[in-house]
C-alpha cells in the first residue's frame, strides 16, 4: 500500500471527538456508531482507533490481537443491538472500485430488516 494515512478524514475526527457520533461502543481500541446515511433500520459503522486505511491495511498492520479483538467485537455489538436472531450483513468497501469514501477502515453493520440479496 503506497497511500498514506490521513488523519484528517471524518472519522479520525470522530475518534478524536471533534466532531459529533451517536456512539453504540467505544473502549481503548474500539468505536461503533450510526452510520449518518442510514441504508438499513440498523446502520452501524465499527472502527478501529488506530490509523489503518483500509481492510488489507487493517489485517496487515495491527497486532494480531487487535485483529482478532475487532472481529469477536463486531460480532458482540450486533448480538447486543438485537440483530442476531434475524440476521445481519457486514460490508467493507476497499479502495476505488469499492467506492470506498471515508478512508479509515470500518466494518459496515446492516440490519433490521430484509436485505436485498444483490451485492452490487
Ligand atoms: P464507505 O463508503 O464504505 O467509505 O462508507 C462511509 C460511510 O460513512 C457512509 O455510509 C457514510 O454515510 C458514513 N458517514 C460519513 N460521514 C459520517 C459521519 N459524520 N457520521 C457517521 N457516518 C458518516
Amino acid at each position: 500500500m503506497t497511500q498514506k494515512y490521513d488523519p484528517s478524514n471524518i472519522f479520525a475526527k470522530i475518534i478524536r471527538g471533534e466532531i459529533p457520533a451517536h456512539k453504540v461502543y467505544e473502549d481503548p481500541k474500539i468505536l461503533a456508531f450510526h452510520d449518518i446515511s442510514k441504508a438499513a433500520p440498523l446502520h452501524i459503522l465499527v472502527v478501529p482507533k488506530g490509523e489503518y486505511i483500509c481492510f488489507s491495511h487493517f489485517t496487515a498492520n495491527a497486532p494480531q490481537q487487535d485483529i482478532i479483538d475487532f472481529f469477536k467485537k463486531i460480532g458482540q455489538i450486533a448480538q447486543e443491538l438485537g440483530l442476531e436472531e434475524a440476521g445481519y450483513r457486514l460490508i467493507t468497501n476497499e479502495g476505488e472500485n469499492a467506492s470506498q469514501t471515508v478512508p479509515h477502515f470500518h466494518i459496515h453493520i446492516l440490519g433490521g430488516k430484509k436485505l436485498n440479496a444483490k451485492l452490487n
